[in-house]
C-alpha cells in the first residue's frame, strides 16, 4: 500500500514538472533569418519589420516578467542556434546575462540605440530599461533592427525598408493619438500610479507624473514605508485611480488600496496595464500598437 502511494506521488510529481517546464521549440527555417527575441514586444517588432523573411522565436511567453526570467535549457539551445538574438538590454533581462554575454556580434540590444540624453536613471544611477513606452524611442529601435536585418540579408533590403516605413507611419499616428488623449485630463490630474516603475518613459514623453510601489526592477520588495508614503500622496492629491499590471501580482496594489482606505479616502483600480509583456489572445493588447493604445485608453478612462 505504502509502495503504491509513493509510486502515485512520483507520477503526480513527474506530470506537474512536465507541464510547467514547457520547452521553447526553435523554429529554424532554411532560407530565412532565424531570430530569437526575448520579450513579446520585440517578437512583435521583428514580425512587423521582417515579415516573411524572418522566422521569429520569442522565448518569453505572454505574461512573463522579464526581470526575473531564468532561461531554461531549451531557451539556451534556441539562442545558440539562432542567426540573431534581439534583446531589450539595459538590464531588463537581468537573469539572462550569462547566456547572452557570450554571443558577441550575434546579439542586438535595442536599448543600446536609445540616445544617452533620453535614458532615464533612478536615484542609484541605475538605467530604467522600459523605453518602449516612449513611442519615439521604440521607433529608433525599429530602425536599428531594420538596419541589422538589411546587413544580414541584403537581397531583401527593399522589403525591410518598406516594412519599416509603413510601420513607422503607424507609430507616428500612435504617438499623436496618445498626445491627443492626454489633453482630455487636466494637467494636475495627470498622475499615474502602478505596481512597478515601468512607465517613467511614458510619463516623460507624454507629461504624466508617474509613481510606483516597486522600483524599476520587480526584484526588490516594496517596504511598508513605500506603501505608506504612496498612500499619503494619493490622499493629498485626491488621486482617483491606480493601476494593475499584467505581469505583476495584484497583492502590492491591493495593500496600497487598503492603506488608502484606512486614511478614509477611496481609490479605485483603473484597470490593468500591459507593462513588460503583450496581452494574451483576445485581450486587445496582442501587439505593440494595440498594447500602447489599450494602456492609454485605460489610463484616461480611469482618471477622467
Ligand atoms: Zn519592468
Amino acid at each position: 500500500m505504502k509502495k503504491f502511494l509513493i509510486l502515485n506521488l512520483i507520477l503526480i510529481l513527474a506530470l506537474s514538472l512536465s507541464s510547467c517546464r514547457r520547452s521553447v521549440p526553435f523554429k529554424y527555417v532554411e532560407g530565412k533569418v532565424n531570430v530569437v527575441a526575448t520579450t513579446t514586444m520585440i517578437g512583435d517588432l521583428l514580425s512587423e519589420i521582417g515579415k516573411e523573411h524572418v522566422s521569429v522565436t520569442t522565448v518569453m511567453n505572454v505574461g512573463v516578467d522579464p526581470h526575473s526570467f531564468i532561461p531554461r535549457p531549451s531557451v539556451t539551445r534556441a539562442i545558440s542556434k539562432a542567426d540573431l538574438v534581439v534583446t531589450n538590454g539595459l538590464n531588463l533581462e537581468a537573469k539572462m546575462g550569462k547566456v547572452l554575454h557570450v554571443l558577441d556580434d550575434k546579439l542586438l540590444e535595442l536599448g543600446s540605440f536609445v540616445p544617452e540624453e533620453s535614458l532615464i536613471k533612478d536615484e542609484n544611477g541605475e538605467i530604467d530599461p522600459h523605453f518602449w513606452f516612449d513611442v519615439n524611442l521604440w521607433t529608433i529601435a525599429a530602425e536599428a533592427l531594420t538596419n541589422r536585418l538589411i546587413l544580414m540579408d541584403e537581397e531583401n533590403e527593399l522589403d525591410y525598408l518598406n516594412n519599416f516605413n509603413k510601420y513607422k507611419e503607424k507609430l507616428i499616428l500612435l504617438d499623436e493619438y496618445i498626445k491627443e488623449e492626454v489633453l482630455l485630463i487636466e494637467e494636475e490630474k495627470r498622475v499615474l500610479i502602478t505596481a512597478h516603475d515601468a512607465f517613467s518613459y511614458f510619463g516623460k514623453a507624454y507629461g504624466f507624473n508617474v509613481l510606483s510601489i516597486q522600483g524599476i526592477s520587480t526584484e526588490s520588495e516594496a517596504s511598508a514605508k513605500d506603501i505608506k508614503d504612496l498612500a499619503n500622496l494619493i490622499v493629498d492629491n485626491n488621486v482617483k485611480a491606480i493601476y494593475l499590471e499584467s505581469s505583476i501580482p495584484e497583492t502590492t496594489i491591493k495593500s496600497l488600496i487598503d492603506a488608502v482606505k484606512v486614511m478614509g479616502h477611496n481609490v479605485i483600480i483603473g484597470g490593468t496595464l500591459y507593462s513588460d509583456s503583450l496581452g494574451e489572445e483576445g485581450s486587445g493588447a496582442e501587439n505593440y500598437l494595440d498594447m500602447v493604445r489599450h494602456n492609454i485608453d485605460t489610463i484616461i478612462g480611469g482618471l477622467k
